[in-house]
């Protein structure tokens, strides 16, 4: 893939990641916690359960997650009895023999929690939710600062069957800056630990665009992640979102790498990981060719979601735990943010909903495009003419009209039934699927909305 960088670096402006149509920006507490109920008590879908364990032990400066950071114990397994109690709740608010076929807990730092408190979460579920299939996928986000062989065999006991490591960059002077020091050792020991114990499907994760990084520093932080073999890599564009998140505000802006730096990294990326035997998946992962998720996009089954991309779609994903967000077809629903505000609805015997939005027909239409269009680099106009019973190029005028500039550079192409975007044109799917939201309007001239999509 060869690219003017300079000249795609005007395309640097903030957007969203699309990991929600509408995005987050549109949650608010005009979506009723009675409606939300509504919706759980009436879902038959299958279960995707997101289990939110929130606790840190220090920052990383980059991280966007929503975190608790704490060194103290007591507040880890006084969380834990809220969760239960949460559970509780939910299982009164929606039939829990639907079938469970994903299941993940991420943070925060998962394996903060010792392996008995992990194993007695994990009991609770599984007796709150007795219907796993046999073919879930149950997954865990780790650290590998913080892992354990006795962790380990809970997972293992436990049916987890995917494991994603936090990586990030494996330069020493990126790991200072951002504050999180991890060597490589530390890495592949966690890495084998998991192997050793039948981990099949093991994730890496990496971040470019973070303080310090130059081409040449993460070219050696691909040679070493490769050596790792993992069977997906997550190559995350850093959001540098310090109105949001004041830990980024540690960083020295004029280390942040260029966007056209930022381009040279990714371009890298995508040709060093294809000549080393990965397949790119979607905006920002990668795998090997006989991964599930790279079967899943020849036939147009990938999907987007919060966790990034999966093949478990129309599923009805369950937020359980603080800030933690689920979605139906029809609704995403948030908890709160805050601890105390978390306890006290679970003590009142509620359920610690606080914000969401319910989809509009126009939004609902929009989100099938906008995620087919982040899943597949592609539209398939005739199947969503006949799946939205809408006219494409009708309903769609104004956000065509826009593309059009992509067009005319050859970085999407329109035919009478696709809608294709280009190889190279793959680095700007962002800016590719705004003209298709309706909410972009509102959010144009405010540089305090998303990330830069470049
Ligand atoms: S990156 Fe992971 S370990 Fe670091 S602060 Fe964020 S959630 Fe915690």
């Amino acid at each position: 893939m060869s690219i003017d960088l300079e000249q795609f670096s005007k395309y640097s402006k903030p957007g969203p990641r699309y990991t929600s149509y509408p995005t987050a920006l549109e949650f608010s507490d005009d979506f009723k916690y009675e409606s939300y109920l509504k919706y759980l008590e009436e879902g038959k879908e299958r279960l995707s359960l997101y289990v939110h364990l929130p606790f840190c032990r220090s920052a990383c400066y980059f991280c966007g997650c929503n975190v608790v950071f704490t060194s103290k114990e007591n507040k880890l397994s006084r969380y834990v009895e809220y969760l239960k109690k949460e559970i509780d709740i939910l299982a009164s608010h929606l039939d829990t023999s639907r079938e469970v076929i994903q299941f993940h807990f991420g943070g925060g730092t998962p394996t903060y929690y010792s392996a008995y408190e992990l194993d007695a979460i994990m009991d609770y579920i599984k007796k709150a939710f007795p219907n796993f299939s046999s073919e879930a996928e149950i997954s865990v986000e780790i650290d590998p600062r913080f892992f354990n062989e006795e962790q380990m065999k809970v997972f293992k006991s436990h049916g987890f069957n995917r494991i994603s490591f936090g990586v990030q960059d494996f330069d020493a002077k990126v790991q200072e800056a951002v504050h999180r020091v991890q060597p490589y050792e530390l890495t592949k020991a966690a890495v084998d630990l998991a192997r050793s114990y039948g981990i099949n499907s093991i994730n890496t994760d990496l971040i470019y665009g973070l303080p310090y990084q130059s081409l040449e520093s993460f070219q050696e932080t691909l040679k070493k992640i490769v050596t790792l073999n993992p069977d997906r890599l997550a190559v995350f564009n850093y959001a540098h979102v310090p109105w949001l998140k004041k830990t980024m505000r540690k960083f020295d802006e004029t280390t942040i790498p260029s966007p056209a730096t930022k381009l040279a990294i990714f371009q890298y990326t995508i040709d060093f990981l294809t000549e080393n035997g990965y397949k790119m998946i979607g905006m920002d992962h990668f795998a090997k060719p006989e991964d599930e998720l790279f079967g899943a996009i020849e036939k147009g089954e990938l999907h987007r979601n919060f966790q990034g991309y999966t093949t478990k779609g129309g599923a009805n994903l369950i937020g359980i735990g603080l800030t933690s967000i689920g979605e139906g077809a029809r609704y995403y629903a948030q908890n709160t943010k805050d601890m105390k505000a978390y306890e006290d609805a679970i003590e009142s015997g509620k359920l610690p909903f606080e914000r969401g939005v319910e989809l509009s027909e126009d939004d609902y239409i929009r989100k099938q495009v906008i995620m087919e269009l982040m899943a597949n680099f592609s539209i398939d106009i005739k199947r969503v003419e006949s799946e939205l019973g809408i006219n494409f190029k009708e309903y769609f005028a104004d956000s065509l009209e826009s593309l059009n500039e992509f067009i005319e550079e050859g970085l999407v192409t329109l035919s009478e039934d696709k809608l294709k975007v280009s190889e190279t044109g793959t680095l700007l799917i962002r800016n590719i699927a705004m003209p298709f939201d309706a909410y972009m309007q509102k959010y144009m001239g405010s540089k305090k909305s998303f990330s830069k999509t470049v």
